[in-house]
């Protein structure tokens, strides 16, 4: 669980001093075990780091992170190892996150080795075979001594997935787990995640710029816009229906894979703002069709906007009137 958590990055050099990224602002999120959750927004909105705060891979500038309610005081120790047992996180791209000179046999023997101490050989063996066989690499003995430039992009992201699921995790974070692979084979690994996910009962963090695989792939769906959240709800009514008018444009602006509808006929997208000096009030105003004067001003709080999703957006806030052209069915 994410409670207000915020990162600002400092800005080094003579022209930066004392000015920051506000990468991430004052995040609430909670994952499940048995739940996918799809953390959806453009590059730059602030996905990966909250991951990577998740992940405790750097320090929140402010903020917790809780595991079981257990909030995450320091960042060594015990606790703070079997913390990182717990939540394994999956990267983007399966060709940096390999290193080339270790075979699958070493990568997977370290990752049990490092959270498993005291394995017989025989016991490794027999979990090395059982990690190959659970992504779905079989027969074992085929993959076991193969190099990562002998793999596929798709089988690289599996051995990514098995190091991962070495440390038996409760929580996985797959930041764009298939973005870099080819079409054809995005599904099985989402398919592998969502069988793993029932299988071992985790909680999933599914990090996409992709609206459209957020509906098929996770339980509820939270959008991000420069560094925060905008709207959270099931993924059904979120991706169907949205209420916040920057997912709405995200919604809008996503391929139709049944269409492949020219990209001149989607609407124009904008540019996400600079986060060193974000817009004032709601982040989104300068993009947004229905802006008011209130919006250049005051930051919209989370608002119940209908169908069990939550808005930070004026618009639902009580006695506004919704403009025409806003289509929510509430
Ligand atoms: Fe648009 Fe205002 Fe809502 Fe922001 S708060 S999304 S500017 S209507
Ligand atoms: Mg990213």
């Amino acid at each position: 669980e994410a409670r207000a958590l915020t990162k600002h990055f400092p800005v080094r050099g003579l022209r930066g001093r004392g000015k920051a990224v506000r990468a991430v602002e004052s995040v609430d999120l909670t994952l499940r075990r048995g739940q996918v959750v799809a953390l959806v927004g453009e590059s730059g909105s602030g996905k990966s780091t909250v991951a990577r705060l998740l992940a405790q891979l750097y320090p929140a500038t402010s903020g917790q992170v809780l595991l079981r309610g257990e909030p995450v005081k320091v960042r060594f120790g015990r606790r703070f190892r079997a913390y990182c047992r717990q939540v394994q996180m999956i990267f983007q791209d399966p060709f940096a996150s390999l290193n080339p000179i270790h075979t699958v046999r070493y990568v997977l023997t370290r990752s049990l080795r490092i959270h498993h101490r005291g394995l017989s050989k025989e016991e490794l063996e027999t979990r090395l075979a059982g990690l190959l066989e659970q992504v779905h690499l079989r027969p074992a003995e085929r993959y076991i001594d193969k190099f990562p430039h002998e793999l596929s992009g798709g089988q690289r992201q599996r051995i990514a997935i098995a190091r991962a699921l070495g440390a038996r995790p409760t929580v996985l974070l797959a930041d764009e787990p298939v973005s870099m692979l080819d079409v054809s084979i995005r599904l099985g690994v989402l398919n592998l995640l969502k069988e793993l996910k029932e299988e071992l009962d985790l909680a999933i963090l599914y990090i996409t710029h992709d609206i459209a695989s957020a509906r098929y792939f996770a339980d509820r769906t939270v959008v991000m816009y420069a560094g925060e959240v905008v709207e959270s709800g099931d993924s059904e009514s979120v991706t169907q229906n949205p209420a916040h008018p920057y997912t709405q444009l995200l919604v809008s602006s996503a391929p139709d894979p049944d269409k492949l509808a020219d990209a001149a006929e989607r609407p124009a997208r904008g540019e996400p703002p600079s986060l060193i000096k974000p817009p004032s009030g709601c982040r989104f105003h300068p993009r947004c069709p229905f802006a008011m004067d209130r919006c250049k001003t005051e930051s919209p709080p989370s608002l119940p906007a209908g169908d069990g999703r939550v808005a930070a957006c004026w618009l639902y806030a009580e006695g506004v009137e919704k403009p025409a052209g806003l289509e929510v069915k509430a």
